[in-house]
């Protein structure tokens, strides 16, 4: 496995507001959102926000830039061409870096690794 990005962000109320105006939204809304991406990624920080439609054929993200303080909401496929299957990927199409069933926020090491007492 590989280590998913530590980077979150609350969201800003103008893009909380726009995403609950959305019709068919299929999933409660975060206030706060953590970074989907692996570890050590090179553009933006991207996390989902919430998907529209019985089929989720419309997703939604929060871009971010921490060090330049901005971000934008962005609408972008799932980068699965079949996000029914177990080990789809959900992060958006194009991606940097690890599909997502690739990834774990917890870094477990090998048993041999691993100290006891
Ligand atoms: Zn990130
Ligand atoms: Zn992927």
């Amino acid at each position: 496995m590989h280590l998913r990005c530590r980077s979150s962000i609350a969201l800003t109320s103008d893009v909380y507001d726009f995403l609950a105006a959305l019709p068919d939204g299929q999933y409660q809304l975060p206030r706060h959102v953590g970074c989907d991406l692996q570890d050590e990624h090179d553009r933006d920080h991207t996390g989902f926000l919430q998907s529209v439609g019985e089929a989720e054929e419309t997703a939604w993200w929060l871009a971010w830039d921490d060090v330049a303080g901005t971000h934008a909401l962005v609408q972008v496929p799932y980068c699965c061409d079949d996000c029914v299957s177990v080990d789809a990927c959900l992060l958006p199409e194009g991606h940097p870096g690890r599909h997502s069933s690739e990834l774990t926020t917890v870094l477990t090491l090998p048993a041999d690794r691993v100290l006891v007492g």
